[in-house]
This record gives structure tokens, sequence and C-alpha cells, in this order.
């Protein structure tokens, strides 16, 4: 399914698609490039918040090794 998100900083909307009607992660601005963390819950955008491009950085690594050890199972 198909979520749409309102950058806080630009207004602009964007769109993510969603496998589960929750999620918690990154998600980063197609057109202003912010990166926030966003919280859906029952395909409803709970939560919005800025992140620093070093904090996204570091959010990123985090979850590619999740994925990675998911892999190994
Ligand atoms: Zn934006």
């Amino acid at each position: 399914m198909m979520l749409k998100i309102k950058c806080p900083k630009c207004n602009t909307e964007g769109s993510l698609s969603l496998v589960e009607s929750s999620y918690h992660g990154l998600y980063r601005c197609w057109k202003c490039r912010a990166p926030f963390t966003i919280k859906i819950e029952n395909n409803e955008l709970k939560s919005c918040e800025p992140l620093s491009q070093e904090e996204f950085d570091r959010q990123q690594e985090i979850e590619a090794m999740k994925a990675k050890f998911k892999q190994l199972n």
C-alpha cells in the first residue's frame, strides 16, 4: 500500500510503499532531501521527527546491518 507523507520542512507530498500497516524507520523527502524518522501505525502517520544527516547515515548503517543479519538466519 502507498502512504502519502507530507514533508514538514517543505510541505512536499511524497509517498512511501508499505509492506505492513506499521513501520518505524527512515524517510527522506525526495525534494528537499531532508531526512526524518517516521512512525506509522495502522497506515497512519503517527510521528515524523527531523534527523541530522549524521544521524540518518548512522540509522541507515544499522538498518543495513539488520538486513544482513536477517539474511544469515
Ligand atoms: Zn521536503
